[in-house]
């Protein structure tokens, strides 16, 4: 039976400037990023300009000269001079990676009887090296969990009732009106991470007439310090509404926003989650595999404009590498919340 490797679980032990060390590269470092010449094989472009860029704490990477770019174990394709275009070479790459860095008891890999475990997700912390001054190591904390909770909420608010979400799905979700703060005017929206821990709010705009350039129909938390440490908060590392779902799924709907989310579980289809954009991440692409059984089915469930084809283009690659996954193109206008529970009944039969 193929390994299967959980490359969200091993990219969390792995270590970005390990990996430079491993495959003899040395870089500048400014700040976040360290700057060097581009070290790939493949690199086409000047050879004398520094091009190459690393950011360790985020642990991705990005040549202005040769264009190419990606997380650590991309990184590791291209130097192995494997196609970063074939999952199967993007396997090779990890498991070499995990050979060389992970002790035995640690290894991620998982067969297909005992990945019912989920991954461990806990918030990233990086220490960056010194920068050479005498300068304290930064600490950068990711999607960490809050030590607190938005008080005084109106979960009485006549927003989504008048969108057609009914109060248990109101209270499912923990959505409240917001009146104070960064998030007044808008219904907040509780984020967790894949164990369950909140970790920020999103908020969705209750008056549309209101948005603009500098007032998004959703806000997204931002970085912060906090006692010398930057937190800092990265969607793209989240699905919506997965920590609610328990592997291994047969079913899982992928959607872009929040109320198909909140609208698939009304109509009595709990198993779905959002990319809270058109954009999808590998890490996402990572819980869907996590959440999915091998044998299961995945239904992306696109809106039906520009941005749904967007969608469409960044999920069908990631995901159809791991799960067997199905667009649902909706017509020209159309959203999920436009279709009832009926609908859903037929297509996923
Ligand atoms: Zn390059």
């Amino acid at each position: 039976m193929a390994k299967w490797i959980d490359f969200r679980e091993l990219r969390q032990q792995l270590k970005f400037a390990d990996v430079l060390r491993h495959y003899g590269v040395e870089l500048k470092v400014r700040g976040d990023q360290h700057h060097g010449f581009c070290p790939l094989p493949n690199h086409k472009g000047k050879k004398n300009s520094e091009s190459f860029s690393a950011n360790l704490v985020k642990g991705i990477f990005q040549c202005f000269g040769c264009g190419a770019k990606g997380n650590l174990i991309d990184f590791a394709v291209l130097m192995e001079k494997l196609n970063p275009e074939d999952g199967l070479d993007a396997r090779k790459a990890a498991l070499i990676l995990q050979e060389r860095f992970i002790p035995a008891e640690f290894k991620p890999e998982k067969t297909q009887q005992s990945n019912a475990r989920r991954p461990k997700v806990h918030a990233e912390q990086w220490e960056l090296p010194n920068t050479g001054d005498n300068d304290p190591p930064k600490h950068v904390i990711v999607n960490a969990p809050l030590d607190f909770e938005l008080k005084n909420l109106d979960f009485n608010h006549s927003y989504l009732n008048k969108r057609g979400f009914e109060k248990a799905i109101i209270a499912k979700f923990g959505l409240g009106y917001c009146s104070k703060g960064l998030l007044a005017g808008r219904i907040a929206i509780p984020l967790h991470n894949p164990e369950g821990k909140l970790v920020g709010y999103a908020g969705r705009i209750v008056d549309d007439s209101l948005i603009g350039k500098d007032n998004p129909k959703y806000r997204f938390p931002s970085g912060r310090e906090r006692n010398g440490v930057t937190h800092d908060f990265q969607k793209m590392l989240l699905l919506y509404n997965a920590h609610r779902l328990k592997p291994m799924l047969k079913e899982l709907a992928i959607v872009e926003g929040f109320p198909s989310v909140w609208w698939l579980t009304q109509m009595g289809f709990p198993n779905a989650v959002a990319t809270m954009g058109w954009a999808m991440s590998d890490e996402q692409a990572e819980i869907v595999t996590s959440l999915v059984h091998p044998d299961g089915r995945v239904w992306l469930i696109t809106d039906g404009d520009e941005a749904g084809d967007r969608c469409a283009g960044e999920v069908l690659p990631r995901v159809s590498r791991q799960r067997f996954i199905k667009w649902l193109k909706l017509d020209e206008g159309k959203q999920p919340t436009n279709y009832p529970g009926g609908w859903y009944r037929d297509q996923f039969r």
